[in-house]
């Protein structure tokens, strides 16, 4: 009776430990899925789920702050100091966005050299200063071993009342951003002014 009984528990306890480690992965797994390898932001496939689910909660008399921003002139980076150096760019502007951000703030990179501001519970004042924030500390940011002399980003703002659609809202933020590298980038341009709403 005593070996039955030390062997059955020596097997829940081998069990309860593969629980754990299972458990473990899981989490492990579902953060990897969720993260940009590079810089260590929510990726985009993350950011969208999380957008829907701040949106559909969304409190009547409340929104929400999206920019698009798009680093300026990327391209030259990369050709001039290299692959290597551009990703290290990248990974500063995640950097100094995220100092920029209070908590519930999102950062993510939204594709290349794309990424994507969403703060809860805001208004176009705040969504301003927080992209112009952003958007000097980025200017002022100097990458380890390069020497670039100045580094910019565009970006398009929009803000999304409850029952908002959030690929509507994305394209108006696209077409701010678009408008204000039109304007001759490094500058943040609001959707609510152009549109008037
Ligand atoms: P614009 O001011 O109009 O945005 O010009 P741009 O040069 O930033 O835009 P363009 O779309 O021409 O170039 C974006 C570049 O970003 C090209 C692409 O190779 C680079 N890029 C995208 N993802 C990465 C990455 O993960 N690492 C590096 N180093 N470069 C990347
Ligand atoms: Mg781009
Ligand atoms: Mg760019």
């Amino acid at each position: 009776v005593q070996a039955r009984r030390q062997r059955r528990h020596k097997r829940s306890s081998a069990l309860r430990a593969n629980q754990t480690s299972l458990r473990e992965m899981m989490s492990k797994l579902e953060q990897q899925a969720a993260t940009d390898e590079l810089t260590g932001l929510f990726n985009r496939r993350h950011f969208i789920e999380l957008a829907h689910a701040e949106l559909d909660g969304l409190a009547d008399g409340t929104q929400i702050g999206l920019a698009l921003i798009d680093l300026d002139h990327f391209k030259q980076v990369n050709d001039k100091f290299g692959h290597a150096a551009g990703d290290r760019v990248l990974q500063t502007f995640a950097t100094v966005g995220q100092a920029c951000l209070r908590e519930g703030d999102v950062l993510a990179r939204y594709g290349g050299e794309e990424f994507v501001l969403f703060l809860p519970d805001c208004d176009a004042d705040r969504l301003t200063s927080c992209c112009e924030r952003l958007r000097e500390a980025f200017a002022s940011a100097e990458p380890v071993g390069m020497s670039v002399n100045r580094l910019s980003l565009s970006a398009g703002m929009t803000l999304l009342q409850p029952g908002a659609d959030l690929d509507a809202a994305l394209q108006q933020a696209d077409q701010a951003l678009y408008r204000a590298k039109d304007a001759g980038r490094n500058r943040c341009n609001a959707a609510w002014e152009h549109s008037g709403a």
